[in-house]
């Protein structure tokens, strides 16, 4: 028997939940289950100006509908602004930080190459690397030097043990992916003082949180994401990306499709089984009564 699954579902309250998060968080509850485990929610409202309290409160009413309970109290990532500040310091005692004012139009000129539009994110030029976090300011953003980095970690660079069902198995995570993509990671946006990689890091150590659970759109991302945990010496979890939930003419739902709504299926008169249906789960998996409450 393998040992407790603890899964998380993390959604941002920027707009109503779809089709893509239902299946998204049923997988995620399924999974820890399967093992007796525990099955979390965390609203992740870093970027606060984006979100909505309407939006947070229909989260929490379209996933008890769908059947899925949790416990109490949830993680909000705008309560933990001092675990990243830690995080952030921790990483730049040990020389890897350094300030940017670079606007996103100065990274392109020095690029010196259009991306607009192509979905490429080229890494860093490098402008700011030379400044010494001795010299932030409060426009500034806080980056990784991703080959100080690396460097630090030796031989130790990261890779990730993947259960999903499109790309299962471990993979490594070389140097090279890294300094090619991200390169020299935002760890702290000048708008909101921390990022996502950064954020979502320190949380899914804060809970204790086995397995990550979600779409295949954030594979990319994992990289990252464990070198962060190797540098700050977090426990790292198991990853589980499933497919997409795409509509008919095979694109991804985005939040801004409401009709693809939990609740616009709701509001039609659909029964939670048959929106369970729509996305090819037969049955609500059984997460039982909620647990103790175990978030910080
Ligand atoms: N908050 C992210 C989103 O809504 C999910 C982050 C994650 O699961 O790592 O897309």
């Amino acid at each position: 028997m393998p040992p407790d699954r603890r899964t998380r579902f993390a959604p941002s309250p920027t707009g109503l939940l779809h089709l893509g998060h239902a299946f998204s968080a049923l997988t995620g509850a399924a999974r820890a289950r399967e093992t007796g485990g525990q099955f979390l929610l965390r609203i992740e409202d870093i970027d606060l100006p984006r979100c909505r309290p309407e939006f947070e409160a229909a989260i929490f009413e379209d996933l008890r509908w769908l059947g899925l309970s949790w416990p109490e109290p949830v993680m909000r990532q705008s309560e933990r602004r001092a675990a990243y500040d830690a995080a952030l310091a921790r990483l730049a005692a040990m020389g890897l930080c350094y300030p940017c004012r670079c606007t996103r139009a100065e990274i392109r000129a020095a690029l010196s190459a259009p991306q607009e539009g192509d979905g490429v994110h080229p890494p860093y030029p490098g402008t700011c690397r030379s400044r010494s976090m001795a010299d932030a300011g409060p426009g500034d953003a806080i980056r990784l030097n991703m080959a100080l980095a690396l460097a630090r970690l030796g031989a130790r660079a990261p890779g990730f043990d993947e259960t999903g069902p499109l790309h299962p198995g471990h993979h490594p995570v070389t140097p090279e992916a890294l300094l090619a993509d991200p390169g020299d990671v935002v760890l702290a946006r000048r708008d909101i003082g921390i990022s996502y990689h950064l954020a979502v890091v320190v949380d899914d150590a804060a809970q204790g949180i086995t397995e990550v659970v979600r779409g295949a759109d954030l594979f990319g991302a994992t990289g990252v994401q464990v070198l962060l945990q190797a540098l700050l010496g977090l426990p790292q979890p198991v990853y589980h990306h499933h497919g997409l939930i795409r509509d008919a003419s095979g694109r991804r739902l985005a939040k801004r499709d409401d009709s693809r709504a939990i609740r616009a299926f709701r509001a039609a008169g659909e029964s939670p089984a048959q929106v369970l249906a729509r996305i090819g789960i037969a049955a609500l998996p059984d997460t039982g009564p909620p647990a103790p409450a175990v978030v910080p």
